[in-house]
């Protein structure tokens, strides 16, 4: 599989960047302005009722938020939070151990819980509606099963997709929100907000180009903020101006849509393999070698929000503005793999 310079990565000192510009407040939290509204009435109403809140799903591409409001929520309601993700819990006492550990209106938050085993999904039901927990008691002949009472408490889900999720887990969440692509302006406010952070100096047109270029995404906003400081401290003068920014993308083969190698890729494969096509996401996975599950949480949703891409039930197609890009000959050129 290609790695791409923007992918969400599980490499610790990603982690620990991601981490340093998280917001942590809600006031800190830039865009999606109706649903933080709406959350803060949701929050205010259940501190007011003296309640756990409701059990929350987030939905949207990767690096829009979710993570960062599971903390913010529990920040705001002044409770602690546990984390985990789907693929991560094997054993039913896995599970079983991180709800008996709750304290009082507690946030659980569950990263790509769509990748839950069946069976451990199925200890949710009950412990989300009833707070209650089903464990075995001794072994063999004697072994008994008991109700154990939890404390009453909030589990917040995070996928990319709903659709991925069984109906029965996306009917016990009570507030379903779907996270957005962020707006070029809202991505430079990002930007400035990180870059205070980090003790960085940019530029008003260097941040525009950054923000034009992420995707509508805040954690690649914040990646390549990442990648042309390096750029602008070893070859610049220390500050992120234009001159630097346009040049880093450059060396990074990031052009002026944001798209990267496996971007062009897909759009190119699909226009000159497939005639634009349609062709099935099998199809074209293994035509590109990238995952099929990658291309449709970190790549499609972008290239068909930006009306480069069309799902049809006959497959993946090149729409006009897609064949007009690429015969511009600006990407193509920067392109080092065709
Ligand atoms: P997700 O869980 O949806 O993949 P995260 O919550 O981990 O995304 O966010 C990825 C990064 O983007 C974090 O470092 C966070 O600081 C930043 N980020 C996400 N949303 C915002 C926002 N609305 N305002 C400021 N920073 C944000």
């Amino acid at each position: 599989m290609t790695e791409s310079n923007i992918l969400p990565s599980k490499k610790k000192e990603d982690i620990k960047f991601e981490n340093k510009l998280r917001p942590t407040h809600i006031e800190e939290f830039i865009g999606q302005k109706k649903k933080i509204e709406n959350l803060k009435t949701y929050i205010e109403g259940a501190t007011k009722r003296k309640e756990p809140l409701d059990h929350v799903l987030f939905h949207g591409p990767p690096g829009l938020g979710k993570t960062t409001l599971a903390n913010i929520i529990a920040a705001e309601m002044g409770v602690q939070i546990k984390q985990t993700s789907g693929p991560v819990l094997e054993k039913k006492g896995d599970i079983t151990a991180l709800l008996t550990e709750l304290e009082t209106y507690d946030v659980l938050f569950i990263d790509e819980i769509h990748r839950l085993k069946t069976s451990l999904e199925e200890i949710l039901y009950k412990a989300m509606e009833d707070f209650q927990v089903d464990v075995i008691i001794g072994e063999g002949i004697g072994a008994k099963n008991i109700s154990l009472s939890l404390n009453p408490f909030t589990l917040i889900g995070a996928t990319t997709r709903t659709g991925l999720l069984s109906s029965p887990l996306r009917d016990r969440f009570g507030i379903l929100i779907h996270l957005d692509f962020y707006s070029t302006d809202e991505l430079i406010r990002v930007l400035m907000r990180s870059s205070q952070i980090l003790k960085i100096r940019v530029s008003n047109e260097a941040a525009d180009q950054i923000a034009r270029r992420s995707r509508g995404t805040p954690r690649i906003a914040n990646k390549l903020l990442r990648r042309v400081r390096d750029f602008a401290q070893v070859k610049g003068e220390g500050f992120i101006d234009l001159k630097i920014t346009l040049s880093s993308f450059e060396a990074l083969e990031v052009d002026e849509n944001g798209f990267d190698e496996i971007d062009r890729k897909i759009l190119l494969t699909i226009i000159e393999n497939f005639s634009g096509g349609p062709v099935g996401l099998s199809t074209l996975s293994t035509s590109i070698q990238e995952e099929k599950e990658t291309l449709q949480d970190v790549y499609e949703p972008f290239l068909v929000q930006q009306g480069y891409l069309k799902i049809t039930p006959r497959g993946r197609v090149a729409t006009e503005k897609a064949l007009k890009h690429f015969k511009t000959g600006k990407s193509r050129g920067q392109n080092s793999l065709f």
